[in-house]
């Protein structure tokens, strides 16, 4: 265990905004069955729904399998219990993060993190900011097999080096924070 905890996994689950549906699964796979990255998943959405209820939290936790959400929402709009998978796996994602767990195989929690520090720093995304941040905080011999890419994209003025700032960035900062307030993680 990572820390004590004093609530069963699916009750601290179940509390967070979008999290409530998962005690009603019925586990019949649909959301499996949608799901179009289910073959990269460690287990399926519906195995990691079951362990979620099975309160496996540090297997749930350490998986790679949630950062595997390509956040399509079909299982979304198909589960017929209106469990609202995509929104689960991203509160996951993000107890995953809380807890300091570390998934296995996956940079998917990089990658997130270069996404989230552009947006505070812009406002918006910067396609050369994040790709810069994850190679360098995972393997930047990696970026040299992207060159050729990124100077195609850089060329064709299709990859700004520096991305303008919006108006109003520390309006949304204010938002992103009281959001992650009201779900508490
Ligand atoms: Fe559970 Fe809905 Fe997935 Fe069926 S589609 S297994 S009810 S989450």
């Amino acid at each position: 265990m990572k820390r004590t905890q004093t609530m069963n996994f699916v009750d601290e689950v179940s509390k967070i905004p979008g999290g409530e549906g998962v005690k009603v699964c019925m586990q019949c796979g649909t959301c499996t069955a949608s799901c179009p990255s289910a073959k990269l998943w460690e287990y399926t959405p519906s195995e990691i729904i079951a362990m979620v209820r099975a309160n496996l939290r540090d297997e749930v936790l350490s998986s790679s399998s949630m950062w595997a959400c390509l956040s399509c929402y079909s299982c979304t709009v198909r589960c017929p219990r209106d469990v609202e998978p995509t929104n689960l796996f991203h509160i996951l994602e993000s107890l995953a993060v809380k807890y300091g767990y570390k998934p296995r195989n996956t940079n998917m929690p990089v990658m997130y993190n270069c996404f989230v520090n552009s947006i505070k720093k812009n406002g918006r995304v910067s396609e050369f900011g994040i790709m810069l941040g994850y190679y360098m905080s995972t393997n930047p011999f990696t970026a040299l097999g992207m060159m050729p890419v990124a100077w195609k994209l850089l060329s064709h003025g299709r990859m700004p080096i520096s991305a303008k700032r919006i108006k109003g960035r520390r309006d949304l900062i204010k938002i992103v924070g009281k959001l992650n307030e009201i779900r508490g993680v």
